[in-house]
C-alpha cells in the first residue's frame, strides 16, 4: 500500500517522507474561535451524533463534535465503514484537520481523530508531525498519525552510524550545520521550531549541494573525455559571407557569442551550449555563421526547428542569404514528398548537403550523415529531452550542439536544469528596435481595437489576430477560431482588406500559402492560432491582438508578442479578455503590460507556476527537490553552487580525505543521470 501510493520502499524513504508541518498538540482550539482564516484546526470534545447521509455517489458520513463553546461538523466521503467501526457517539475525541466552512458552519473533512485521553489532554512535550496523505491511504486508516508512529519506530532502530556525514568538515563548520542524524530526527520530531529550522536548512542545502555536484561532475567528465570534431580554421565560406553578404553588422552580443562558439568548437572537445536571447535578438545569424565555419572545416550541419512554418522560414532566409556561395542548403520536414526525401537522404549520407534545415524529421533514424559536425536546436523548449538526445548519436564523434531558446530561463532554473551546459546570452537587441507597447482591454472594446488595427493597416502595416488553441484536437477551440475569423472579416471586408488564416488542421501547403501571402504583404491581416508562436519573422507587422489572452501562459504571451516589434516601426500588442479573470490571469496580464524584458517575465512565470510546470524541464528529475525550492531558496542554491565549485576546482576527483564523505555518499546514491545528456 505504501509502495503503491507513495513510492516508499526503504526506511530511508520513510525518513525522507517529510512532514508538511507540525502541530503543537498542547494547543487545542475552542470551536467558537474558528474563523474563515483558520487553516488547520485541532478541537477536542464529545461526539454527539453520527449519521449516514445520501446514497450512491453522494453517500457520506456526517458527525458532530461539541466542546463547551460550539459545534463542528465532521464529514467522510470514503472509508466510511472503517470510521463507523472505530468511532462511538458519546466518547471524547481529539480531532485535527483542514478547516473549511460549509453553509457558514465550520467543517472538517476526513479529519485525523483519536481518543481524547488524559495523556494528550495534558499535552506532549514536542511538536507532532503532520504528513501528507492520500485519500486512499486515509480510507485504509493510514493517516498522518500512523506515519508518525512508523517514523518513530525507525528512529528506535537506527543510530548515527546509519546516517553518516556526507559533507566535508569545512562546509559543516562554515554553515554551522547540525549533524545529519539530528537533522533527520528534528525534521520529524523537533523539540522546538528552532530545531526544525536548523534541520530544514541543512537538508535543503544537501539537496542543492548534491544536485550541483552531480551536474558539475558530469560537466568535468565531458570536458575531459568527450571528443568533438575540431573546427580548426575559419575559411572562405565564412569570410566571404561576412565580407559580402552579411546584411547588417553584428551586435556586440552576437560577436561575443560567436567567439565563444568558435573557441569551443576549435578545442577538440564537444561543445554543448545553451544560447539564450530574447525574441528578436538575432540568434539565427549566430547559428548560420557557426554552420558556415563547420562547412569550412568539411563538416555538415543541421538546424532543427519545432514547427514546419519555422523550418520553412529558416530555410528560405538561409537559402537567400547564401545563394551566391558554394554551399548546399536543403529542407527536410514531415511533409517532404517521398521521392524528394529519398534524394535528400542520399545527399546527406554522401556529404553533398552542407546545411540541412528541418523539423524533427531530421532526427529520424533514416537520416544518416557522412560527417555531422554541428547541430542547432532552435527554440529548444519545444523539444523533448529524448529527441535532443538522438542528435548525439548522429555521428561517431558527437556533433557540437547549440541549443537556442527565446524563452529566457531564470538563472536558478538554468543552474539546476541546464547547469552542465555552457551558457551564452545575447543580451542586446539590434539597433533601432522600439519596445512594444502592450495594453489590456475588455472584449467589449473590440470595435475600438479593430479601428486601431485599421489605422495601422492604413499606414501600410500588417496585423496578427491570435486565438487560443489549448488542445490541438479541441473542437470548441476551432469553432471559436472560425467564429473569430467571420467576425474579423466583418471588420475587414474584401476587397479593401485581405486576410490570411493559419491553424494546425490545415495541410502544410495551405498553411504555407497563407503564411507566404502574409509575408509578402498580399494580406494585411493574419488570423491564427498559436502555430504562429515561435520564430516567425514579418518585420512589417506592427499590431498583435490576442483574443482570450487570459487563456495563455506568460511565456506563450511573450513569444507571441515577439512577432511584432521586429522592424523599425512602433509596434503594439492588445490583450483582449473577458470581464471575469482569475487572480493568476490578472497577474500575468499585469506583467505583460508592464515589461518587455523576457528574463523578468521568466522569473515571474517561475514564481507563479513553480519549476515543475516550466516547459521542457518537466522531465529533468533534478528539479524535484523535496524541501528546497529554486523559487524561494535562491540564496541557498547560490551558496551550494559556490561550495561545489570550490571543492571541484581544488579536487575534481574527490581524492582528498576531507572529501571522502562526499564521495562515499555519491557512490551510494543511485545516479539519476539520464537527463544530463539532454543537450
Ligand atoms: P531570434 O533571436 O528571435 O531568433 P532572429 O534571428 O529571427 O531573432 O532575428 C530577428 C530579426 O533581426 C531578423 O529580421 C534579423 O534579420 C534581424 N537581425 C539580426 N541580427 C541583427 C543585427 N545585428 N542588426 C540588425 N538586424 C538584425
Ligand atoms: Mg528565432
Amino acid at each position: 500500500m505504501l509502495r503503491k501510493e507513495l513510492n516508499l520502499f526503504t526506511y530511508k524513504d520513510l525518513l525522507e517522507f517529510y512532514p508538511l508541518r507540525h502541530v503543537d498538540k498542547t494547543k487545542v482550539d475552542k470551536i467558537a474561535s474558528l474563523t474563515y482564516s483558520t487553516d488547520y484546526a485541532q478541537v477536542a470534545g464529545i461526539l454527539t451524533d453520527m449519521e449516514l447521509l445520501g446514497d450512491k455517489r453522494s453517500k457520506r458520513l456526517v458527525a458532530h463534535i461539541k466542546d463547551d463553546t460550539g459545534m463542528v461538523e465532521l464529514v467522510w466521503f470514503q472509508g466510511i465503514s472503517w470510521v463507523q467501526k472505530i468511532l462511538q457517539v458519546g466518547q471524547q475525541y481529539l480531532v485535527f484537520g483542514k478547516l473549511s466552512f460549509f453553509q457558514n458552519k465550520p467543517q472538517l473533512a476526513h479529519p485525523e481523530i483519536e481518543n481524547y485521553t488524559a495523556d494528550n489532554a495534558t499535552g506532549k512535550s514536542h511538536l507532532e508531525p503532520i504528513y501528507p496523505s492520500t485519500e486512499k491511504l486515509k480510507a485504509k486508516g493510514i493517516n498522518g498519525r500512523v506515519f508518525s508512529k512508523f517514523t518513530a519506530e525507525v528512529f528506535k532502530k537506527i543510530t548515527e552510524k546509519d546516517l553518516p556525514e556526507n559533507l566535508p568538515d569545512s562546509i559543516i563548520k562554515k554553515f554551522k550545520f547540525i549533524k545529519r542524524y539530528d537533522a533527520y530526527k528534528h525534521i520529524h520530531f523537533p523539540a522546538s521550531p528552532a530545531h526544525y529550522q536548523h534541520a530544514v536548512r541543512r537538508l535543503k542545502f544537501e539537496e542543492f549541494f548534491f544536485a550541483q555536484l552531480s551536474i558539475q561532475l558530469i560537466k568535468i567528465s565531458r570536458q575531459r573525455f568527450s571528443k568533438g570534431s575540431p573546427f580548426e580554421k575559419v575559411g572562405n565560406l565564412f569570410n566571404e559571407f561576412y565580407k559580402n553578404y552579411l546584411p547588417f553588422s553584428l551586435t556586440g552580443a552576437q560577436q561575443r557569442v560567436l567567439k565563444e562558439i568558435r573557441k569551443d568548437t576549435g578545442s577538440g572537445h564537444q561543445m554543448n551550449r545553451l544560447l539564450q536571447g530574447d525574441v528578436g535578438s538575432g540568434k539565427t545569424m549566430v547559428a548560420l555563421l557557426s554552420m558556415l565555419i563547420a562547412a569550412d572545416n568539411g563538416f555538415q550541419s543541421v538546424l532543427m526547428a519545432p514547427t514546419e512554418i519555422l523550418a520553412q522560414q529558416h530555410f528560405n532566409s538561409i537559402k537567400e542569404l547564401t545563394k551566391e556561395l558554394p554551399v548546399k542548403v536543403e529542407l527536410l520536414t514531415g511533409s517532404t514528398k517521398t521521392r524528394q526525401k529519398n534524394e535528400l537522404l542520399q545527399q546527406c549520407s554522401d556529404g553533398s548537403i552542407s546545411i540541412l534545415v528541418g523539423t524533427h524529421a531530421i532526427i529520424e533514424d533514416k537520416v544518416v550523415f557522412k560527417n555531422l559536425g554541428f547541430a542547432v536546436v532552435d527554440e529548444q523548449h519545444k523539444f523533448g529531452v529524448a529527441q535532443r538526445a538522438r542528435l548525439w548519436k548522429k555521428n561517431a564523434i558527437p556533433p557540437h550542439i547549440l541549443v537556442m531558446t527565446a524563452t529566457p530561463i531564470p538563472r536558478t532554473l538554468a543552474l539546476t536544469a541546464y547547469g552542465d551546459l555552457d551558457y551564452s546570452v545575447i543580451d542586446e537587441l539590434p539597433p533601432g528596435r522600439q519596445p512594444v507597447t502592450t495594453v489590456h482591454r475588455n472584449e467589449t472594446a473590440r470595435p475600438q481595437v479593430m479601428d486601431f488595427v485599421k489605422e495601422q493597416v492604413a499606414l501600410g502595416r500588417q496585423a496578427y489576430i491570435i486565438y487560443p488553441l489549448i488542445e490541438e484536437s479541441s473542437k470548441l477551440d476551432y469553432e471559436n477560431l472560425m467564429k473569430g475569423f467571420e467576425e474579423v472579416k466583418s471588420f475587414f471586408p474584401e476587397p479593401k482588406y485581405w486576410i490570411s488564416m493559419v491553424h494546425g488542421k490545415q495541410t502544410p501547403e495551405v498553411k504555407e500559402t497563407n503564411m507566404q501571402r502574409f509575408v509578402s504583404g498580399d494580406t494585411q491581416i493574419m488570423v491564427s492560432t498559436t502555430v504562429i508562436e515561435v520564430g516567425v519573422n514579418v518585420p512589417n507587422a506592427t499590431v498583435m491582438v490576442i483574443e482570450s489572452a487570459e487563456k495563455f501562459g506568460l511565456s506563450q504571451l511573450h513569444q507571441l508578442r515577439g512577432r511584432v516589434g521586429r522592424g523599425a516601426d512602433k509596434s503594439f500588442c492588445v490583450l483582449l479578455t473577458g470581464q471575469k479573470l482569475s487572480n493568476d490571469a490578472r497577474e500575468r496580464l499585469k506583467i505583460m503590460v508592464s515589461t518587455n524584458d523576457g528574463f523578468k517575465i521568466a522569473e515571474k512565470d517561475l514564481e507563479i507556476r513553480g519549476p515543475g510546470e516550466i516547459e521542457g524541464t518537466r522531465q529533468s528529475g533534478e528539479l524535484n527537490f523535496k524541501l528546497a525550492s529554486i523559487v524561494h531558496d535562491k540564496a541557498m542554491l547560490e551558496a551550494a553552487r559556490t561550495a561545489v565549485e570550490e571543492i571541484i576546482s581544488a579536487d575534481p576527483d574527490l581524492f582528498a580525505p576531507e572529501n571522502a564523505p562526499v564521495k562515499a555518499y555519491l557512490a551510494q546514491r543511485k545516479a539519476k543521470t539520464a537527463w544530463s545528456k539532454i543537450a
